[in-house]
């Protein structure tokens, strides 16, 4: 993506521009995985871009908070892994054993949430489900199935 989108879409969002902004949105963008806080702190080293992790920490939150970027919890590692939002709904499914995430586009949930909301006026602006299992190597790999 190009530099002056990504500095609109911080702008838009109501958010300063600044360099450790930009750079992280335009890492998460680019990349192919999804990058927990670590990752993303050696990436930017290796760019010689001078960070200390708990900025990368605060710059996360903030973009997390302000829907730039979303946020992944690992439950069982405890540590969270974050993309960049681009909008388009999904889900994940998140292998126990390797921690591999995959991401799903189906959704077929939009019909529960009119149910819910016409029952309970509740007005629902979204969802977030992470599915847990095994992935196909570790299925083998565990003789499950
Ligand atoms: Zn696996
Ligand atoms: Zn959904």
């Amino acid at each position: 993506m190009e530099k002056t989108n990504i500095i609109k879409r911080i702008v838009d969002a109501g958010l300063k521009k600044t360099k450790y902004r930009v750079n992280i949105i335009d890492l998460l963008e680019k990349a192919d995985n999804l990058l927990s806080a670590n990752d993303i702190h050696s990436i930017l080293l290796k760019e010689n871009t001078k960070v200390d992790l708990s900025t990368v920490y605060r710059t996360l939150d903030k973009l997390t908070k302000n829907n730039i970027i979303n946020r992944i919890e690992l439950e069982k590692e405890n540590k969270s892994l974050y993309e960049y939002n681009r909008k388009k709904h999904h889900h994940f499914m998140i292998c126990k054993n390797c921690n591999k995430i995959e991401t799903i586009y189906e959704c077929p949930l939009s019909e529960y949430e009119e149910k819910i909301q016409a029952d309970s006026n509740f007005l629902i602006t979204g969802h977030k489900i992470e599915f847990y299992g095994y992935c196909k190597d570790c299925q083998k790999k565990l003789k499950i199935n």
